[in-house]
Order: structure tokens, then sequence, then C-alpha cells
């Protein structure tokens, strides 16, 4: 690696979230943070931290993903970086990290699948299963969105990644902003941003496409933070992490467990 490179890397377990479970995106970002220190690319690191916190349970994504009104389990997930690679999965059922189907999808000739079809892909690939007894979203304690997602830096190389299970108890099939390119996550040359909370508002304000031009604008994260929540109702849940080559910030109109880290290499 060249003198001076900056890695950063940012990770959410969703807004409404418990705060208290930042010891979880701690653990995430750090094991981000030494894939890019060896060299690892910013999309699979990104990948990487969301598979981690899918794996943590506490969270409404993987293990943790929350049941639909029918008491079935639907995830959403996606991944993109700044040099155009994008893929994303919706509705998956019976995987342990959709993150890692959606970032196979990125790899082949399509850029999201859906249903049937996305479980027939994660099959296809051996992706690893999720059985039934290993679900651990159905608490009632558990708040109604909470998904996770991570944005990365690498010198002038960004990425992001989400995954979720969707709103608690929303009809089989909804499908959020998770999925939906320029809605919960978008990565170009400037930065990347990854949005939380409430999909069907976060899609209608094509939210994070919106916040990258604002970075393209050259305003600064711990400003836009503000600004985007600003853009939403207080009784919509909204957060947001953003990074870019002038800094990085993150921030939730309720509570968030979110970490962010950087060093140079
Ligand atoms: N945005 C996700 C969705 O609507 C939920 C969340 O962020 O907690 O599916």
């Amino acid at each position: 690696m060249e003198d001076g490179k900056n890695l950063v890397v940012l990770t959410h377990g969703g807004a409404g979230s418990d705060p208290a479970h930042a010891d979880g995106t701690a653990i995430a970002g750090q094991l981000c943070m030494m894939d890019l220190q060896t060299g690892v690319p910013t999309i699979d690191a990104a990948c990487q931290a969301v598979a981690t916190l899918e794996d943590d349970g506490r969270f409404n994504a993987g293990i943790g993903s929350h049941k639909r009104s029918d008491d079935s389990v639907q995830m959403d997930a996606s991944c993109m970086d700044s040099s155009g690679t994008f893929g994303a999965v919706a509705t998956l059922e019976g995987f342990k990290n959709p993150v890692h189907v959606a970032r196979i999808v990125s790899q082949s000739e399509y850029k999201m699948l859906a249903g049937r079809g996305a479980n027939e892909f994660a099959a296809n690939q051996d992706c690893q299963t999720l059985s039934p007894d290993q679900l651990k979203g159905s608490g009632a304690d558990f708040s109604a969105t909470d998904t996770v997602g991570c944005v990365v830096r690498s010198g002038d190389e960004f990425a992001c990644a989400l995954s979720t299970g969707g709103i608690d108890q929303a009809i089989p099939g909804r499908v959020g902003d998770v999925p939906l390119i320029g809605c919960g996550l978008y990565a170009g040359p400037e930065g990347a941003v990854a949005a939380t909370g409430d999909g069907e508002a976060i899609a209608m304000q094509v939210t994070a496409l919106r916040v990258y031009q604002l970075i393209e604008q050259g305003m600064d994260p711990k400003a836009i933070v503000p600004t985007v929540i600003g853009w939403f109702k207080e009784t919509t849940a909204f957060g947001i992490i953003v990074v870019s080559k002038t800094g990085f910030a993150g921030g939730a109109n309720r509570g968030m467990a979110w970490t962010a880290s950087e060093m140079m290499v």
C-alpha cells in the first residue's frame, strides 16, 4: 500500500437500535478495518462488516431478522462500490448472510434478484442456509427497524453495504429501500452513503443518491447528516452514515448503535 492512505469504516445497527449495542457495530468495524489494512477490496470489507452484524442476532438482519405478518422471514441486502459495482437481493428466504448473496449477484450478469429466483441463485452458489431455529429476531423487545449497514473508504476508493429483515410485521413481498440503488445506499468516486429507517420514506426521497450529490457539491458529512435528517418527519425513523474525502459522520432521529474508526496507513 502507498503511504498516507486514509482508511475509514462506519457501521450502524439501524435507526431505532439500542445505542448500548454499539459493541456489535464496533467489532464489525474492527474486522472491516483489519480487512482494509490487508488490502481486501472495499466492497468485500464492507460486506464482511455487514455479515458480522447479520450474525450478531441483536439487529434486524441475518439471524436477527424480524418476522413478516405471516411468520415468514424475508431479507433484503445490497452492496456497491465506487468503481460502479452493484448487487442486491430482495425477499431472500432461508440464507444466513444475504449480503454475501448480494455480493455474488454483483459479480454476475445481473444487478438484483428477488424471491424464488434469488433463493435458487443462492442455493446454486452454495450460500450458507439459515434454519428457523437459528433465528433470534422475533422477540417483542425489538424495535420495528434496526437494519444494518457499513460505509468504507480506502484512499480514493469507497464502498457500502446494507442488510435487513425489513420492517417488523410487514406483509410478505414488501421491499424497502435496502436493495434499491440510490435509495438505501450509494457509492461513487467522492464517497459512500448508507441509510436506515422507514424504507418507503427513504425510497421516495431517493435519499442516498441525493446525499451523494451533496458530497459532490463539496458539503462536509458533518453538515450533511443533520441536513438530511431534516428531510424526514420526526415520526419517521431515519438514520444515516456517510464518508467522503473530506470526512465522515453518522446520526439518526432516534437511538442508533453506530461506530466509526479512521486510520492512516
Ligand atoms: N430501511 C429498512 C427497510 O425499510 C429498515 C431499516 O433500516 O431498519 O427495509
